[in-house]
């Protein structure tokens, strides 16, 4: 689609970003009644039963605006996570708190640094601001490649961005890694760790982001009630940094930002931690179905710190990814994360796993009889 004349250069520079089409539209299209979305890292399990009831009685009083500075949500968190109220910023969503940090932080001319493939909101922030991306490439085992992007900053760099795990990869930064990389970035840059996978991940060198905020570092962690608390519809997210950066960007919130019933539920998601437990135990038993799976497939795959993982097939990934669907079974084509070749799969619940290996053997099976994927 082309766009008006008077639409800002930086906004040209932004690629159209597809969220993969609605379950129900892919079940019309391919006349199927059982659709598996194994696409957007999703919990399979669904939201905490205890956010369910606090939504439900929230709905009673949805005349009334919600609390626009979050205050007992923020509170609650904090004290959850050993912060102070003064540390946290919400957002309807991490991507959210990803606008808020271009919105206050870069002007054009600023360059911020992040690596590629990483999570496709850093270079739509980035242009949203006319800033310019210092993209570093991650290294040949698709890590963050921290040496490169500490050298990548410069008198201009404002912010730089740490995806961990990252997305799409699942790959993750040690702790000696990032300890390293801290040193050397100069202290008035903000570090952007994004967290959105944080609970997933799990092992001695696995940092938590938090502690380097409550050292004084000039971080800023970003987490999420999306993914492993199960609420990603209903878009909330959180920053968590020193008192300045977040009172900068409290600053260019929308008012009421948060709905009275996303608060409500947030606020009850952070009392079930069983919810979280269990959603990190299907998560990692599925891990190894899908390890086991990919390699009886004889299919090469990356070690995910996540709840998805990166897997290498033969031929067309877009072809793949439409022969995939039209066994109702939607995945991510590696080409949206600029790794052709490449599936992105969500790793949901037993059954959705297997039913996806299932279909990914039936394709692959027709591809060696055809020499075609669809
Ligand atoms: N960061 C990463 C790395 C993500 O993958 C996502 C969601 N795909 C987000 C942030 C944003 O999640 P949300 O806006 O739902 O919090």
């Amino acid at each position: 689609m082309s766009l008006p004349e008077t639409c800002k250069e930086s906004i040209r520079r932004i690629r159209p970003y597809s969220q993969g089409k609605p379950l129900e539209e892919v079940q019309r299209e391919f006349g199927l009644t059982d659709v598996v979305k194994l696409a957007s890292n999703e919990n399979p399990l669904g939201p905490s039963p205890r956010a369910v009831a606090a939504m439900m009685a929230a709905l009673q009083e949805c005349n009334l605006y919600p609390d626009g500075g979050n205050y007992r949500l923020k509170e609650r968190l904090a004290g959850a996570l050993g912060v102070g109220a003064d540390n946290i910023a919400f957002g309807a969503g991490s991507s959210t708190v990803l606008r808020m940090i271009s919105e206050a932080f870069l002007m054009p001319g600023d360059e911020i640094v992040y690596a590629n493939p990483s999570f496709i909101m850093y270079e739509i922030v980035t242009h949203l601001a006319g800033a310019t991306p210092v993209v570093v490439p991650l290294d040949a085992e698709h890590r963050h490649d921290l040496p490169a992007m500490a050298t990548a900053i410069t008198p201009r760099t404002k912010v730089v961005i740490i995806c961990n795990p990252n997305n799409p990869t699942g790959t993750t930064v040690t702790k000696a890694e990032f300890d390293a990389f801290l040193a050397q970035v100069p202290p008035h840059v903000v570090v952007v760790l994004d967290e959105a996978y944080f609970e997933y991940a799990s092992g001695p060198s696995h940092i938590d982001g938090i502690d380097y905020v409550k050292a004084g570092h000039n971080v800023l962690v970003l987490r999420t009630f999306s993914k492993i608390v199960g609420l990603a519809g209903l878009r909330v997210g959180y920053g968590i940094g020193q008192p300045a950066v977040v009172g900068a960007l409290r600053r260019v919130r929308e008012p009421f930002n948060i709905s009275l019933v996303a608060q409500a539920a947030a606020m009850a998601a952070i009392t079930d931690q069983d919810h979280v437990a269990r959603s990190r135990a299907v998560n990692d038993l599925g891990k190894m179905i899908l390890y086991a799976g990919a390699e009886q497939l004889g299919l090469p795959y990356i070690p995910t710190a996540a709840n998805f993982m990166m897997i290498k097939i033969p031929g067309d990934d877009q072809a793949m990814f439409q022969a995939l669907m039209a066994q109702g079974v939607i995945v991510r084509p590696g080409r949206t994360f600029a790794m052709p070749g490449w599936l992105r799969v969500t790793i949901g619940t037993e059954e959705q796993n297997r039913r996806f290996l299932a279909a990914l053997e039936t394709v692959l099976a027709r591809m060696a009889a055809t020499g075609e994927a669809g």
